[in-house]
């Protein structure tokens, strides 16, 4: 299995430090949307509009509350890279392996504990 050099850990770390950026951005914009929404006038709103400010509001705090687990997520990976403990496996101490962490860089277990771990929920 491939292990990350430095040069891969440099990257991965733009590729995290990019995502906590896009991801922040995104909550950014769903509170300006939030506040927009609230001060609108109300005489201007109806029972449909209503229903579908409702159901769009839904899928934002879903929406929302997956980037705030996210930022947690990159958050750490990013802590794991300043303190030298990046790409091993938090459950068994295994190395996650370079393929793995290109395409998920905010990964803190190998794929068998991960798999292990969502069986269990
Ligand atoms: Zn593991």
């Amino acid at each position: 299995m491939d292990l990350p050099t430095q040069n891969h850990l440099t990257t991965l770390r733009s590729l995290l430090t990019y995502r906590l950026h896009e991801l922040e951005s995104d909550i950014n914009a769903a509170q300006v949307h939030d506040t927009a929404v609230s001060v609108e006038p109300s005489e201007v709103r109806d029972r449909q509009d209503e229903a579908v400010r409702a159901q769009t509001g839904e899928i934002d705090e879903a929406q929302e509350r997956r980037d705030m687990e996210e930022i947690g997520l990159v958050k750490a990976a990013l802590h794991r890279l300043d303190t030298g403990t990046y790409g091993g496996c938090l459950d068994c101490g295994a190395d996650i392996g370079l393929q793995r962490l290109l395409v998920q860089p905010a990964a803190s277990r190998c794929a068998a504990c991960q798999a292990a771990r969502e069986q269990s929920k």
